[in-house]
């Protein structure tokens, strides 16, 4: 009664939809773990993949949590954080996308029983930072430097981590091979930060084996026109001319107004034409180039005119392969043909056309400045070939990350055990509620090695008590869990390794994200956006459903 006799105050527009206090942390918090839920399964050598279908009909197969979040078009405001922090950890480290999204929702599943008891939020974030940026600092302490050993020790550290990386995807079985393929590709591009330089072609058929490296540029053989038969397709040491510019017999017809007024100065007009062109094919042989490479056409005079003269020629190159091939072989992509110096030529050892799989290849190889590579994936199926490319990308990345940081962590759940037994120490010391708190972050990071257990089959339990035990006894801070027999190993020993960069920013991701959702106890659904959201998806629909939909529409608005 008393509430009717009082005026009301209307804050907030009708149809508003406010959820609001612990409650509400705690839905977002179910569902965080609902989203973790899903990719739970892919962690480690022995996840599984998933396969994923859209609305188009597109099948992707993925074992990568970045893309598997980005794929599931998640709608809850509270867990798209979760893909946020799973595509910046993809970007930032290139792997560990998986791990961040688990450690994230564990955080979180750990403080629903205190946000439920009552605790407030603030005293929880206030720990779990603090046992965050412990957590980290240890992770550097712990960490093992691979500097100042030599190329071949240092090879061989690369690809430890690299096949630690590949180990939990489709081409897992095949990790050394494509480890090593992908250390050789990025220490032979160097200090470059250009990532595309390294380039990974997929061509479907044969096997996995089949996959290869080469030392430089290779692309699909373009479009070619007659006379392409009769160019030569090898070379050793050639010179290399690239050129942004149409080789090709231009009628001006439509582009000119001439006027004649004798008959017989047609020809000259029609030499003149015929002169442009031959004028460019002279000046790119005098170049002394072997091959011609440009990113527009070339057409059927200029191949025949360069097949005549021992010439290649190769047109409509993609942007991207034209510049790694510059970059490889040391040319300029020119824009005119007038005056080419032998400084913008490149160069390469050996330039071939092969045939792989039901392709034909160009490929340069030996380049002197050596800073690009190309790898090209065999494979079955179109989605296999997708899979491994994406696993290769991550394992490329992880090895550049490697190389720039240099110190490894060993993985397996080894160092999370060890940063939890770390942690756990750390709040006994600790007065006051706030030990609970870390504790809990420390029982969190658990998560790793018991999924792994989980997801290879083994008694995780049983597992994580051999671990604590022998974290605990101060000399088993390498231990983590042996995928092979399900027991307990020394992983570093066992060169299941990980940069110790992947670690640290995921610890740290998760850590925000968690505090984030955390300290979120309010939510407003605003019915203004809402419809507005509602009418562009009906404006959407009528567009694309056609006539009927309009046409009740148009009949309604008439009769008004
Ligand atoms: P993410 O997307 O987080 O990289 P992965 O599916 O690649 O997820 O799994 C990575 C986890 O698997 C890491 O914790 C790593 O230590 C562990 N791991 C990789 N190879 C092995 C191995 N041979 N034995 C035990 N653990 C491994
Ligand atoms: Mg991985």
């Amino acid at each position: 009664m008393a509430s009717m006799m009082q005026p009301q105050i209307i804050l907030l527009k009708e149809g508003t939809d406010t959820s609001q206090g612990g409650a509400q942390v705690v839905s977002n918090i179910n569902a965080c773990t609902a989203v973790a839920d899903i990719v739970r399964t892919t962690l480690g050598p022995r996840g599984m993949d998933k396969l994923i279908h859209d609305d188009k009909g597109s099948v992707t197969i993925s074992n990568d949590g970045a893309t598997i979040m980005r794929l599931l078009d998640i709608v809850h405001p509270a867990s798209k954080i979760l893909v946020d922090i799973a595509k910046s950890q993809d970007s930032e480290v290139g792997d560990g996308t998986t791990t961040v999204v688990l450690l994230a929702a564990e955080f979180l599943k750990e403080a629903k029983p205190y946000v439920e008891d009552g605790v407030h939020p603030h005293s929880l974030i206030r720990s779990y930072r603090a046992a965050g940026n412990m957590a980290i600092q240890r992770v550097k302490e712990l960490a093992v430097s691979i500097e100042g050993k030599s190329l071949e020790e240092k090879k061989s550290l690369l690809a430890k981590c690299a096949a630690t990386t590949l180990s939990s995807k489709l081409i897992g079985g095949e990790k050394e091979f494509f480890a090593s393929m992908v250390v050789d590709a990025v220490l032979a591009i160097g200090n470059d930060d250009r990532l595309n330089l390294i380039g990974i072609k997929k061509v479907p058929g044969g096997t996995m084996r089949d996959s290869f490296l080469v030392n430089g540029v290779a692309f699909k053989k373009t479009f070619s026109y007659a006379g392409f038969e009769q160019q030569p397709k090898k070379f050793l040491n050639p010179k290399i001319l690239l050129l942004n510019i149409e080789l090709e017999l231009k009628s001006e017809k439509e582009n000119a107004e001439i006027r004649l007024s004798d008959p017989l100065q047609y020809q000259s007009i029609v030499d003149a034409e015929w002169n442009i062109i031959y004028d460019k094919l002279d000046n790119c042989v005098k170049s002394g180039a072997k091959i011609v490479l440009s990113r527009l056409a070339i057409g059927d005079l200029a191949t025949q005119y360069f097949a005549d003269r021992d010439i290649f020629c190769a047109g409509r190159v993609t942007e991207e392969d034209l510049q790694r091939v510059a970059a490889a072989t040391g040319g300029m992509v020119q824009t005119s043909v007038n005056n080419v110096i032998d400084e913008v030529l490149g160069s390469c050892e050996v330039f071939e056309e092969k045939q792989v799989g039901n392709e034909r290849f160009n490929i340069f190889s030996g380049c002197p400045s050596g800073q690009t590579a190309t790898i090209v994936l065999r494979g079955g199926a179109d989605q296999f070939i997708e899979e491994a490319e994406r696993s290769l990308h991550d394992a490329i990345m992880i090895v550049r990350r490697a190389l720039k940081n240099s110190t490894v962590v060993p993985g397996g759940g080894a160092i999370d055990m060890e940063i939890s037994k770390y942690l756990r120490q750390h709040a006994r010391t600790i007065a006051g509620k706030s030990q609970f708190f870390v504790n809990s972050f420390a029982k969190a990071l658990e998560v790793i090695p018991r999924q792994l257990c989980d997801n290879a089959g083994f008694d995780a339990t049983d597992v994580l008590n051999k671990l604590r035990q022998k974290h605990a006894s101060g000399e088993g801070a390498n231990y983590g869990v042996d995928i092979n027999t399900g027991g307990i190993t020394d992983s570093f020993a066992n060169f299941v390794w990980e940069p110790a960069v992947v670690k640290i920013n995921a610890i740290n991701a998760a850590t925000e994200a968690s505090c984030l959702i955390l300290s979120v106890d309010e939510t407003v659904k605003n019915p203004k956006s809402e419809s507005a959201q509602g009418e562009a998806a009906a404006g959407a629909m009528a567009g694309r459903g056609g006539g009927a939909m309009r046409g009740r529409g148009g009949r309604g608005m008439r009769r008004r």
